[in-house]
């Protein structure tokens, strides 16, 4: 089945063996989780990715690696994300974003586009830099902007400010929210006017904000595996996707971190579909929704839309 994924950060999707390789010692504890429920240990899993995503040789080779990861999970269109200020000790932001794009040029059956990540835990300063360097690189590679970090430590309320600046600089954008934090962070991401919300799942907790995600037609990127992994959820059980579809929500499925939680989208499918009863129609809905709010033209999503239902 072709897939379309939305919600995939670049640091947590690094491929293991090239770690290993340019380290000359085995990652794989590094770099994957080995104990689902712990967020501490789970935010662990991103020090040496981000360490060796300075170089723009592992950045192109990294980036290529998980191009070539998407390409045999079937995906034919990603938004990876990043934080832009986390890959600069070495290259300039300019270098980085080029490496990055290089290496995913390279294979031709996946388009990728970027996102670029603001974080909670940043002065205001360095989020208005990312701010402006999302504008610089529109249509250049990058097509919208994303808030991650500690959501329950800093409030998506106290972002309002930078998400009136956003707007009024008509750059698109999503928003971590709802997953370490609870359906108030989801109510304030509505608020800001998302059209798409990171996880969003503990929506489930208010009536009120699912009537409203419903009404405003706002699209969850659903990541259940991660979900588990940081306790979000308990188990693939508790998850609460299928009472978000039943509400009548658009829920997309993606991976959040294909390393990290050890994961590809046909594997969350297989979840999905043991746990749930989810099927191939469910699966091409989700998918149709993922189009429906990609950061692309309409004429981009008309293409996908036919390429996602040809064989
Ligand atoms: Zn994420």
């Amino acid at each position: 089945m072709k897939k379309i994924e939305l919600h995939l950060h670049l640091d947590g999707s690094c491929d293991i063996d090239l770690a290993s390789k340019i380290v000359n010692r085995d990652t794989y504890n590094e770099m994957v989780v080995s104990n689902a429920n712990s967020l501490t240990e789970y935010l662990t899993k991103f020090d040496l990715p981000i360490m060796l995503l300075q170089d723009l040789d592992n950045i192109a080779e990294f980036s290529y690696m998980l191009g070539k990861r998407l390409e045999a999970d079937n995906v034919i269109y990603a938004e990876v994300r990043f934080c832009p200020l986390f890959h600069i000790q070495k290259a300039s932001v300019e270098e980085v974003v080029e490496a990055i794009l290089s290496g995913f040029r390279k294979v031709k059956t996946v388009k990728v586009n970027l996102i670029f990540c603001m974080m909670r835990h940043f002065s205001m300063e360095e989020n208005r830099k990312i701010i402006a360097l999302t504008k610089n690189f529109l249509d250049k590679g990058v097509v919208a902007i994303d808030l991650a970090g500690d959501e329950a430590k800093f409030k998506t309320a106290t972002f309002k400010e930078l998400f009136e600046e956003i707007r009024r600089d008509n750059i698109p954008f999503t928003i971590h929210a709802g997953e370490a934090d609870s359906s108030d962070s989801v109510l304030s991401a509505i608020e800001f006017e998302a059209k798409r919300i990171g996880h969003g799942i503990r929506s489930i907790e208010s009536k009120e904000v699912v009537d409203k995600l419903v009404k405003n037609g706002i699209a969850l990127e659903v990541c259940p595996t991660s979900n588990i992994d940081t306790n979000a959820v308990e188990s693939i059980g508790y998850h609460p996707i299928k009472k978000l579809v039943e509400a009548g929500v658009l829920v997309t499925i993606n991976t959040d971190n294909r390393t990290v939680s050890n994961t590809s989208l046909e594997k969350e499918y297989e979840l999905l579909r043991d746990e749930f009863k989810f099927t191939d129609l469910d699966f091409l809905q989700f998918n149709l929704n993922a189009i429906d709010c990609a950061f692309i033209s309409d004429v981009e999503k008309d293409v996908l839309r036919k390429q996602l239902t040809s064989n």
